[in-house]
Formats: structure tokens, C-alpha cells, sequence
């Protein structure tokens, strides 16, 4: 454990990430450089950052939030968002993170599975959440950044609740056993999943960012992931602040150019992205990095995909560095399998477990299987991250513990040198842009549309995205497929789902095929997208 992390049996999250940076003699220090989408910038001090955070602590105290209730943050990436989230974490108010692109009904899931009794958002984000609001008895306070007062109607305004707040707050001391942290994830059957941790997990984050991302005191570092992710807050908040360090934080979206100037402005030391946006700036023109003056960089991390050797190998060749691929998920709450300075990259492996961390390939049988064979990637459990339970559904937590491992729900193998391979996932989940969509989200939105009488979701390869979400319907007998519908089933999914899980395709078919239990075969579908055997279909109802 880093010396110092924990202090006096302190595991609140909060506090360390603030307070305890102040008392450390950081309190001057700049914590966050914000860079807003129209290249503003803020500096915001670990005392600054601590003022803040007390205060919403303090404003939440107010409300009548106290230990064990959710709060969720439902916000693009802004400085109020991180502040909510300490001062959170420092009440011991559970504080879940939501995409801004969420659509009504993945909102109503999410807050209404966590009975929510608080969310802070933004104006124009307010209307999804009124109109589910009668399906949230829970939710009792509705805190809008940009908005006025208005009681009748729960809404509160930011700034008139945090200028009545003191900025003086002492969290309780609190254990490592103290739920923090809740982010849904998508399992391929059912309903999102709430992925409860604890303030625990600051020892893993904080162990991460110093042996694997080499993060030190005197670095800059830029974590490009949006909070609504688990990386956003695992490394987007926690892990870096728990050491002190200096976070640039940009409030736009991608765009090569501002990318760039960003890192070289800013001096960013250490940078940790996405295959994706590593793909995008591959296809750039390489004008974009000419003469780039990167020599502050010392380097670059991947996580949420896999990161194909063609990025490693542009990477070396046009910014001079490597990029080390990371692996973890919601559930680990921190990297588990990573490459890191000092391994030889093999490019396409995911790399080697974190010090500490047995990871395995594991048969459905629970018998290891021999070096090079693809099998159940599983992780021992004890991990300080581990997640606690799937909130509401501890069943499902259960089963993913089995002959002595956990279950991670990917494939991978093991080459006889002890670097890992992902070879996919052991789920229908499809993995689009580093974000898992449900294809049963998905489904369920399509058949809500009146036209629709049967849908299958499927992810497919993509060269950009590594899968795209793909859609097959069957349309109710006195409807026909036009241009409109198909703008209409679009539209939907997205206000519905989000934009993300919005399907890039769609095949209207005479039937979706089923097996004998009414189960969507979405083999079968991938088998028919991709030309390929379907495999066993005896199942199939026919
Ligand atoms: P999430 O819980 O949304 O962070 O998604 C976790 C999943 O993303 C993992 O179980 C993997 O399927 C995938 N994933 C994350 N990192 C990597 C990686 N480095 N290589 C391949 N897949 C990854």
C-alpha cells in the first residue's frame, strides 16, 4: 500500500482525494486544469477542490441524504460533476455516474433500480427526467447546475444550494467496508446491473495509477474517459487524486487537432484513452501530428477494447511512443491485466496481471486449461476493488463466483510466457466504442415501437468501433419498411436507450429466429450477417 494512503483507518474516497492532499502540503496545488469545449481554462486547487466538494457534502446533509442513499450525477463532463462526486463519497452518500446520452427508459432503469433519492443534472437534460419522474417515488430532489429554484416541483439550483453551504466538512471516519461507488453495467439478458463498490477500492486504484500508469507526484496526466464509466471515475477521479496529482480535464469531444494542441500545451505526461479515438487519429492526416512538440509525454494507455497492434505500430511510428494496452471491467473497479513500462508489448496481448492479482483461464469445469487454449478469463477473488454485489440482485453476484474464481464473462488465453490474450466475450454483450451495450436494451426499445412485432440485436466486427450494433426486425403484418420508419426506429432507440446503443444497421426479416424456449438465437442472426456456420441449430424453433 502506498505509505500514507490511509490514514487513522480514513478510507473515505473523498477525503483522500482532497483533504488529505491539502494536509500533505498540496493545498495549492493545482488538482484540475479545466478546459472547457471552448477552450477555457480554470484551475481548480486540491483546496478548491476540497471547498467544493465540502460544500455539496454539506448541501446533500441538507437535503436529508445520509449514509447508504444513492445519488446519482447525470451531467456531460464538467467541473460540477467532480465535485458532486467527492462531496458525495465524503457524506458516504452511494454516488452512481450516468452517461449524458442516456435515453428515458435507461434512466429509469438506473435510477429507479438504485431508488434514487437524488440527481443532479442540467437544464436540458431535465426533460427525460420529467418525464419519468411519477415512475420515481424515491427520487425526492432533482439539483439542476444551470437552473432556479423551483420547490414545487423538487428542482433545486446549484448555485443557490452551494452559496448556502459551508465549505467547512469533516468526513466520518469511514470504513473500507462503506459502499461508494455504483455503475450499471449491461449483461446480455435482463436489465442493466448495479455494480456496487466500497471505499475500498482506493487502494487498488491508487496501487494502478502509481505501478501501472507510473504515475507520480509531478505528472500531468489526462484521462480523456467520461465519467459516466467506470474508467472516468476508477482513473478519472480517484486513483490520480489519491496520489496528488495534477488532472487536465476537457470538456469537449473528440477533435484531433484540439487533442493535440492539448497535450502539448499542457505538458500532459501521462495519457490514457480509448482504441477507438486511437483509431480515429490513426485516420487522420498525419499533418495533424507533424512538429508536435510531445517531449512531456512520457506515456500512453489504452483501455476498454482491444487495442489492435496496427494503432502500437502507428503509434511508435508517427508520436514515438508505445501504447500500453490495460485491461479491467465495472466489476474489478481497477486495471487487473495490463502492459506497462518495463514488459516487452507484445502488440495484441492485453499484457500481464497487476502485482497481486492471480488471474487464470478457467474451463466452464473450473479445471485450468493449458497454456494457449481459450477459456473463461476468471480473476481470483480478494482483489481491494472487487466489487461488493450487484445491487438488488446478489443472485447474479453469486454466480459469477465459481470453483474459487471470479468469472469476468471474456475469453482470452494464456501463451506459454504468462502475457494474456482477449479473444471475446462469453455473452451476446456488445462491446461498441469501449461502451458495453445490452442487446436486450435494445430489443426491448424496438418492440415498443408500434410497427415492430419482433426484433434481434447483434454486435458485429468494425473496423472503427471494434463492433457496431447491429438490428433485425419483423415488422407487424400491415406495416411496410420505409425511409421515415427507419428514422423513426432511429430516433427512438436513442431517446429511448441512448445514442450509443442507436443501431448503425437494420434488416427488416419475415422472422427473428427463437429456440423452442422462446430465446432469441442471436448466433444464428451474426452467423446470417457474417455469411458464416450458424452451428447447432437443433434447438431452433422452426
Ligand atoms: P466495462 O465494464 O464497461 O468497463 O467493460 C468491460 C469489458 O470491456 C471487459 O469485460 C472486456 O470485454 C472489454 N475490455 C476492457 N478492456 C479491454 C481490453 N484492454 N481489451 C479487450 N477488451 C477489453
Amino acid at each position: 500500500m502506498a505509505k500514507d494512503l490511509i490514514q487513522d483507518n480514513q478510507y473515505n474516497i473523498g477525503h483522500i482525494c482532497t483533504r488529505q492532499q491539502c494536509e500533505a502540503g498540496n493545498a495549492d496545488k493545482v488538482a484540475m486544469r479545466w478546459v472547457s469545449s471552448h477552450l477555457e481554462r480554470i484551475d481548480y486547487t486540491f483546496s478548491d477542490l476540497d471547498a467544493e466538494s465540502n460544500r455539496f457534502a454539506n448541501a446533500l446533509k441538507t437535503l436529508g441524504l445520509g449514509s447508504g442513499d444513492v445519488f446519482f450525477t447525470f451531467l456531460p463532463k464538467m467541473p460540477e460533476q467532480f465535485f458532486a462526486f467527492l462531496g458525495a463519497l465524503k457524506h458516504q452518500v452511494i454516488c452512481g455516474t450516468l452517461f449524458s446520452n442516456f435515453g428515458e427508459d435507461a434512466l429509469l432503469d438506473r435510477l429507479g433500480d438504485a431508488g434514487a433519492k437524488c440527481v443532479i443534472t442540467k437544464k436540458s437534460f431535465l426533460k427525460k427526467i420529467s418525464r419519468i419522474r411519477t415512475q420515481l417515488p424515491a427520487l425526492r430532489h432533482i439539483i439542476v447546475v444551470d437552473g432556479e429554484d423551483d420547490p414545487a416541483n423538487g428542482i433545486i439550483g446549484y448555485q443557490s444550494l452551494m452559496a448556502a453551504a459551508s465549505p467547512e466538512f469533516t468526513a466520518e471516519l469511514t470504513s473500507a467496508d462503506t459502499p461508494s461507488v455504483l455503475h450499471y453495467t449491461s449483461g446480455s439478458t435482463g436489465k442493466p446491473k448495479g455494480v456496487l463498490h466500497r471505499h475500498n477500492s482506493v487502494l487498488s486504484q491508487n496501487k494502478t495509477a502509481r505501478e501501472i500508469l507510473q504515475l507520480d507526484p509531478d505528472d500531468i496526466f489526462w484521462c480523456t474517459a467520461d465519467q459516466g464509466w467506470v474508467t472516468g471515475t476508477s482513473y478519472g477521479i480517484i486513483g490520480p487524486w489519491s496520489i496528488g496529482v495534477t488532472q487536465l480535464h476537457f470538456g469537449g469531444g473528440y477533435d484531433a487537432a484540439i487533442w493535440f494542441d492539448l497535450l502539448e500545451q499542457e505538458r500532459v505526461t501521462i495519457w490514457y484513452s480509448a482504441p477507438t479515438a486511437l483509431r480515429m487519429l490513426m485516420r487522420e492526416e498525419p499533418e495533424i501530428f507533424t512538429g508536435r512538440k510531445l517531449e512531456s509525454l512520457r506515456h500512453i494507455f489504452s483501455v476498454g477494447e482491444p487495442l489492435n497492434p496496427e494503432v502500437i505500430l502507428w503509434s511508435r511510428r508517427t508520436l514515438n511512443h508505445d501504447i500500453y494496452d490495460t485491461w479491467f471491467q465495472t466489476e474489478t473497479g481497477a486495471i487487473m491485466i495490463s502492459n506497462r513500462p518495463g514488459l516487452a508489448i507484445l502488440p495484441g496481448s492485453m499484457g500481464k496481471p497487476v502485482d497481486g492479482i492471480e488471474a487464470a483461464i478457467i474451463a466452464d469445469d473450473g479445471t485450468p486449461v493449458a497454456d494457449g487454449e481459450q477459456g473463461n478469463l476468471c480473476v481470483k477473488p480478494g482483489w481491494p476493488s472487487m466489487f461488493t454485489t450487484y445491487l438488488n440482485n446478489d443472485e447474479v453476484y453469486q454466480q459469477k463466483f465459481r470453483n474459487g474464481y471470479y468469472y469476468t464473462g471474456d475469453t482470452a488465453y494464456r501463451d506459454s510466457d504468462g502475457y494474456f490474450w482477449f479473444m471475446g466475450r462469453s455473452d451476446d454483450v456488445i462491446n461498441t466504442a469501449g461502451h458495453l451495450v445490452s442487446p436486450f436494451e435494445v430489443e426491448s426499445a424496438l418492440l415498443e415501437i408500434p410497427e415492430i412485432a419482433e426484433s434481434g440485436v447483434i454486435g458485429v466486427p468494425d473496423e472503427l468501433l471494434f463492433e457496431k450494433v447491429v438490428a433485425f426486425v419483423h415488422l407487424h403484418a400491415q406495416y411496410t419498411w420505409s425511409q421515415e420508419l427507419e428514422l423513426k426506429v432511429r430516433l427512438y432507440v436513442s431517446n429511448k436507450a441512448s445514442s450509443i446503443a442507436t443501431p448503425q444497421e437494420i434488416f427488416v426479416v419475415d422472422s427473428i429466429p427463437k429456440n423452442k424456449s422462446g430465446k432469441i438465437m442471436r448466433r444464428v442472426l451474426k452467423a446470417r450477417y457474417m455469411g458464416t456456420d450458424a452451428g447447432d441449430i437443433s434447438t431452433l424453433d422452426i
